[in-house]
């Protein structure tokens, strides 16, 4: 049988896989698209995104009717959880999305192939793809362009062997049958943190085991101070500055070892949640049958316009530098094939948001007062309380604050970080404004509708030149 032939091959259908495929299709490329799961979406739809922003929905849902209505006149008696039904509902969403995206594939008429794509060689200016399916059968793709979108995967931690189980990943922390007792999260990262509060709420006791004197490294670390703090009033244990040396598994029970101050500590639990960060998934992608070169963190090189070292192959998203996150991965996908087909294409990563999806939410955007001072850029910083917002307080929503960082002789915004009731919907005000290169002056003379949350962002920007009307 001929080989098939595509102006461009995908491989991945994660948010940046899927978005390219979709995107070049829009352009007018021939498309196809080689994904090894049966569900499309990659981890952000399947294992990721998706399904841990359904728990934390539910569950803040369920801790409010149990812990929170009472305040505002509400009593309710006998609340209980039926997590079956929760973890039902989360699958629903996950299958809804996942079966949408393979609607979206059917009408731009991109072809599927359902195995795993690796590269096989080169001839004439294109580039071998060889899908192989679950069962063995090999089909041989000729592309004109490759897209690698392969995403990334959980990092092992040395002694901590996963057995899938009792000691997983996030994948095992989203359908766990039964709310762990106690439950051990290595990490004080995004997933470790999203994941420990969807537990704690409901009902496990949740330690935190963070290598790090501090949790969210790279986070401003003023919100990041003030995260740590609402979070252990929320109960949640943390133990900064350890080590962890290893898990040992006795039936139902795991312990779990760690070196502090030079003395060694143990800890038990029914359950533990590793989440120590993430790496470029490259495996048997075939990168050194044809040269694509990656660096010493094993992430694909790529030059400014996502090509790689090897002409005709490119790569986008957790696969190649940069933070991990679905709407980075989904923009660059744009810019790379909008490139291919009409020469422009860009990304502006000086503008890409970050939303740690606690309660409250922590958002950022741009540089944060660390990175500012380590640049020697001079700065005006204004923050503003959530406590003195309206809104806020009608919601019992008032931990938190905006601060604000703009450039000391411009007043040109170069960062944002926001803890609060809905930071990750606000921060998209800042990045817009950042995109559009705004000072902080346009945010506080732009009106904001009272009362709002969003009024916290313009008094934050006012606070930048000293005049905060509320305080
Ligand atoms: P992370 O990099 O956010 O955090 C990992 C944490 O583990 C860090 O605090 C690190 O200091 C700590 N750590 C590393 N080694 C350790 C050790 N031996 N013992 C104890 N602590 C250790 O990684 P993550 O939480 O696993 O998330 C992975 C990636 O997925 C991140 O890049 C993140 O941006 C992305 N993600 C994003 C979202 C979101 O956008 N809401 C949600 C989930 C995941």
């Amino acid at each position: 049988m001929p080989p098939h032939q595509f102006d461009l091959v995908v491989i991945g259908a994660g948010p940046g896989g899927y978005v390219g495929a979709i995107r070049a299709a829009q352009l007018g490329l021939t498309v196809a698209c080689v994904e090894k799961e049966s569900a499309l979406g990659g981890t952000c739809l399947r294992v990721g995104c998706i399904p841990s922003k359904a728990l934390l929905e539910s569950s803040e849902l369920y801790h409010k009717t149990r812990k929170d209505l009472a305040q505002h006149g509400i009593i309710v008696s006998g609340a209980s959880l039926d997590l079956a039904a929760m973890l039902k509902r989360k699958d629903t969403i996950v299958r809804q999305l996942t079966t949408g995206i393979a609607g979206l594939f059917k009408k731009n008429k991109i072809t599927r192939f359902a195995g795993s794509g690796s590269l096989a060689g080169q001839r004439d200016g294109h580039t071998l793809v060889v899908c192989t399916a679950a069962d063995g059968s090999r089909t041989e793709l000729v592309a004109k362009h490759v897209l690698i979108a392969t995403g990334s995967e959980p990092t092992a931690l040395r002694g901590v062997e996963l057995d899938g189980d009792r000691v997983g990943t996030s994948t095992e922390a989203l359908a766990y049958s039964s709310v762990p007792n106690h439950l051990i999260v290595i990490g004080a990262g995004v997933i470790g943190l999203e994941l420990g509060s969807v537990w704690l709420r409901l009902g496990s006791q949740v330690t935190v085991l963070e290598y790090l004197e501090r949790i969210l490294p790279g986070t401003d670390a003023e919100i990041a101070t003030a995260a740590l703090k609402v979070f252990k009033k929320q109960g949640m244990v943390f133990e900064l500055g350890v080590k962890v040396t290893g898990a040992t598994l006795d039936g139902d029970v795991v312990t779990v070892s760690y070196a502090k101050d030079g003395v060694v500590h143990t800890i038990s639990a029914d359950r533990v949640l590793v989440a120590v960060g993430r790496k470029p998934h490259t495996d048997k992608l075939g990168l050194d049958v044809v040269g694509v070169q990656v660096d010493n963190r094993g992430r694909i090189i790529t030059d400014n316009h996502f090509a790689t070292s090897i002409a005709g192959i490119y790569a986008i998203g957790d696969v190649i530098a940069g933070p991990m996150l679905a709407h980075k991965a989904e923009e660059e996908a744009v810019a790379c094939v909008e490139r291919l087909v009409t020469g422009w294409g860009h990304v502006d990563y000086a503008s890409i948001p970050g939303i740690v999806y606690t309660d409250p939410e922590i958002a950022t955007v741009g540089q944060s007062e660390e990175e500012l001072k380590a640049a020697n850029i001079p700065y005006r910083k204004g923050s503003f309380p959530f406590m003195a917002n309206g809104r806020a307080k009608a919601l019992a929503q008032t931990d938190g604050l905006v601060k604000l960082l703009a450039h000391a002789d411009t007043d040109q915004v170069l960062g944002c970080a926001i803890f609060g009731p809905r930071a990750g919907d606000l921060i998209a005000e800042v990045a817009v404004a950042m995109a559009f290169g705004a000072s902080s002056e346009d945010i506080a003379r732009a009106c904001h509708a009272h009362p709002t949350l969003a009024e916290v962002v313009k008094e934050a920007a006012l606070a930048v030149g000293g005049r905060a009307l509320h305080v």
